[in-house]
């Protein structure tokens, strides 16, 4: 097994009442600058994604989940606040909120996503790839 694969990312909300361990690699961080990111946010949604399998909550006292849609939702603690997870139901990824991830997360920011409909308040001034919706498997970097 190599280095890589056999590495465990940790990561959890900020009371500790929900804690998870990730096997091996996780994608790199993703903003999504879509209305509803911006707003269960506070600001754009920065997500890395992992396996599901590859995911183990460790303590889920304080995990919930918030049903966005008739396939997504949203893990979050209840105890204190925290984003932790994007869920869509019909993939065996889950969508890991960057935040959440103990430092160093040793992950770099790959791709911007639905910039089209980001927020007024902030530009987007870096030169990383960019796209108007969904990247549409398109985004480079993105091997899962
Ligand atoms: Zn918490």
């Amino acid at each position: 097994m190599t280095k890589e694969k056999s590495k465990v990312t940790s990561g959890g909300c900020f009371c500790a009442a929900v804690r998870y361990e990730i096997k091996g690699q996780l994608r790199g961080v993703v903003n999504c600058h879509c209305s509803q990111c911006t707003k269960l946010n506070g600001n754009f949604g920065a997500h890395s994604k992992a396996l599901k399998s590859n995911i183990t909550i460790t303590r889920d006292k304080g995990l919930s989940w918030y049903k966005i849609s008739d396939t997504a939702q949203r893990g979050f603690c209840r105890e204190c606040g925290s984003g932790l997870f994007w869920d869509n139901i019909e993939q065996n990824t889950l969508g890991i909120i960057a935040g959440s991830l103990d430092s160093p997360t040793n992950l770099k920011t790959i791709g911007h996503i639905f910039v089209e409909d980001k927020s007024d308040f902030y530009e987007i001034t870096d030169n990383i790839q960019q796209f108007k919706g969904s990247s549409e498997g398109k985004l480079e970097g993105d091997f899962l």
